[in-house]
């Protein structure tokens, strides 16, 4: 494929989903759509919670998309965490054979979606323990959609996070090398919020973790071909935070991890 001159908004789309996990389409269908929209790279990042049957079936279908659209397939997976401690719900035999994992905080994160603790600041120190651990961990490449807080029992909005513990994430992400999905969906995750207003909240987070150097991928998280290459609210909230292309990774090279 000739190399084009992309902006990197618009260049991949690093967080999508198929039929090997709650996605509506093949990774074929989902190749397709990228290729179709201008992209130079998709992920397949469905969701692994230890074991994954699908593996094998999954990376040779990725290799085959990848061998017949004109367009990269990486083959990753979107992970939990699973507690304060930041385990993640993948085992390191699976993230090997992976080119970019992320993580995210799901229904069955411990001390944060399941059995949160009365206290708000309780809560707020767990989710700040469990984004720096996994930050840590060797097998995560980005944290999937951080804070995004707004459907579990007890809620918190960005808003919630002094400074002092949004530095804490950050100087983790900047200093493990952990990138920063901005997702597309993000305002599903916080139904009693106007738009404009997770839009503001969520784009001074942005600025403050640009600020101490963190830097930022972009992803759909589409669960259906129609939403792969969707990345207009990230456009919107990047300009919003003042980021710019600078901010953003590109997406490693297939078998090319950037943790190890
Ligand atoms: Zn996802």
């Amino acid at each position: 494929m000739a190399l084009r001159r992309t902006p990197l908004l618009g260049r991949y789309d690093a967080h999508t989903h198929t039929t090997f996990s709650d996605g509506r389409n093949s990774v074929l269908e989902n190749a397709r759509a990228a290729e179709a929209v201008g992209l130079e790279t998709v992920v397949i990042a469905d969701h692994i919670f230890g074991e994954a049957p699908w593996l094998d079936e999954m990376l040779r279908q990725v290799e085959a998309a990848d061998a017949t659209c004109g367009v990269k397939v990486l083959a990753g997976a979107e992970g939990v965490i699973l507690n304060p401690d930041g385990e993640v719900s993948l085992t390191e035999e699976v993230a090997e054979r992976l080119d970019f994992i992320l993580v995210d905080f799901g229904g069955m994160t411990k001390g944060i979606a399941l059995d949160p603790p009365a206290r708000q600041s309780r809560l707020i120190a767990n989710v700040v323990s469990a984004v720096t651990k996994a930050c840590e961990s060797p097998l995560v490449d980005a944290i999937a959609h951080p804070l995004n807080l707004g459907r579990f029992p007890a809620v918190l909005s960005p808003v919630d996070f002094s400074a002092a513990s949004l530095i804490e994430m950050a100087t983790a992400f900047e200093q493990t090398g952990t990138a920063f999905e901005i997702m597309n969906q993000l305002p599903w995750w916080f139904p009693d919020h106007t738009i404009e207003r997770i839009t503001a909240e969520y784009a001074d987070v942005l600025h403050l973790f640009a600020r101490f150097g963190v830097r930022f991928v972009v992803g759909s998280d589409a669960h259906s071909c129609c939403g792969v290459g969707n990345l207009r609210w990230c456009e919107r909230v990047m300009s919003a935070a003042g980021l710019g292309e600078e901010h953003l990774l590109d997406l490693p090279l297939a078998g090319e991890r950037r943790k190890h």
